[in-house]
């Protein structure tokens, strides 16, 4: 396994589930070009979401307020950032663990890949005419004996499930959830409610979505969305640089040379974090500093991206680990090769923290910001003090940051957690309190 970026020391770490920042030696400062081809596919998710909002405030009455667009706050946590950044700067959480429709991060690429199907189909089949023809046509009694002739299927570990099933099925088709064994109970009772068929599988999260894929490639009225290979999803997802540029503004924070943006990003299998730092690098270029955080125990995208470009990335398994943590939304083994391959030179770093510190982070999210979130998303929260070991240091200092630090902005992406029942979130908080009382963090 040498063949992975890794010193003998990181390999060591991770074999032994220890927290750790990796640095992406494949990382390249870089302006972004304006109008680079690559962009487009961002501009037209964008677009995209624009053309089908008078459709989705139709189906959603809780996007009324929003005039059809999926979006959740920036905000900016000040008792936090006392606690849990030993870095100066400023830091905000980007809350979308409050995305309406689906209740994560999941909204973005999910719905938009679904919202893709449907344009095809209603184009295809002469429903619209064209791009700007009118959208709530897809709400008819055409559009829907259209739909309910196709089936969109995925594999998930449950929040994605979530997204696909709950926008599919608002739209008339037929929707099949293979969910991994990892995959909540309260999630898959939410999909059966809606009408959602789901499959649920024994083994882990890449054999639902092989399971998922093959049932579907035999159907020609199936759609598979394909976690590991989507660049609509990918796309989906990095409409949410372009909203949070609006929100910088509005909030009168800079990004540029003097003033450096980290952003923490927890990742699964890769295309969530990936596309919204694919977003954030097009339009803030070496400003913005992505890091990806994962759990200790799946650490899936720090070996992808360590490994070669264009071949399989190695699985966590072939470390010895067992996927054995409470943040089930990043509960993957192996990660998206598309996505490594996509994100390479962008990514900052990763790192890895055990389940112990994001219980640690979600207790505190909630005594000092009142934000309940679910663990996979408090992991964000660990991205400053991550910065701050020697390793995270040795970034600061080789990017001339040391000095800007003062005038910094940090985000951490809190990816899911509205949609825990409350009996579910309670069960995370004694938990936190719980482990920290055994590490003596609260008496
Ligand atoms: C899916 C998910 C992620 C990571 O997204 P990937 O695309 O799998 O990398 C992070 N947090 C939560 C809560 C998720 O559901």
């Amino acid at each position: 396994m040498n063949r992975l970026k890794l010193t003998d020391a990181e390999h060591q770490s991770i074999e032994q589930g220890k927290s750790l920042i990796w640095l992406n030696s494949a990382y390249q400062d870089k302006t972004a070009a304006p109008g680079v081809p690559e962009a487009n596919g961002l501009y037209q998710a964008e677009a995209r979401l624009e053309r089908f909002a008078p459709v989705l405030k139709q189906l959603f009455p809780e996007l009324e307020s929003s005039g059809g667009l999926i979006e959740s706050p920036l905000v900016r946590v000040d008792h936090l950032n006392a606690e849990i950044n030993p870095l100066p700067g400023s830091l905000f959480v980007k809350a979308d663990h409050s995305l309406p429709v689906a209740g994560s991060i999941k909204a973005r690429g999910g719905i938009h890949e679904v919202l893709c199907v449907a344009e095809n189909l209603a184009l295809e089949h002469g429903l619209l005419k064209n791009d700007q023809d009118d959208y709530l046509k897809l709400l008819s009694a055409a559009g829907r004996q259209l739909f309910e002739q196709y089936t969109v299927a995925v594999g998930s570990t449950g929040n994605l499930g979530l997204s696909i099933g709950i926008m599919g099925a608002a739209l008339g088709f037929k929707a099949v959830v293979h969910m991994s064994s990892d995959a909540k109970e309260w999630k898959k009772q939410r999909l059966r409610n809606r009408g959602v068929r789901v499959v649920e599988h024994e083994a882990d999260y890449g054999a639902a979505v092989e399971a998922g894929r093959l049932q579907s490639e035999v159907d020609p009225f199936s759609y598979f969305v394909d976690d590991e290979r989507s660049p609509r999803l990918f796309m989906g997802y990095a409409v949410a640089a372009i909203r949070l540029r609006e929100q910088l503004q509005l909030a009168n924070i800079a990004v540029d040379a003097e003033h450096p943006l980290f952003v923490y990003l927890p990742a699964g299998v890769g295309g969530a974090p990936g596309g919204i730092s694919f977003g954030l690098k097009q339009i803030f270029g070496e400003h913005v500093h992505c890091f990806f955080a994962e759990p200790v125990q799946a650490p899936c995208m720090l070996i992808g991206m360590a490994g070669k470009p264009e071949i399989e990335p190695d699985s966590i398994y072939d470390f010895g680990l067992k996927i054995d943590t409470d943040a089930d939304g990043l509960a993957v083994g192996t990660a998206s090769q598309w996505v490594c391959d996509a994100t390479r030179d962008l990514i900052s770093g990763v790192y890895i923290a055990a389940d112990s510190q994001l219980y640690q982070r979600l207790y505190q999210l909630k005594t000092l910001e009142d934000i309940e979130v679910e663990p996979s998303a408090a992991i964000a929260c660990e991205g400053p003090a991550m910065l701050n070991t020697d390793a995270g240091r040795r970034y600061l200092e080789s990017h001339d940051l040391i000095q800007h630090l003062n005038e910094s902005t940090h985000i951490a992406w809190l990816t899911g957690g509205s949609f825990v029942p409350s009996e579910e979130y309670q069960r995370y908080y004694d938990k936190a309190l719980a482990l920290m009382a055994e590490n003596g963090e609260v008496n």
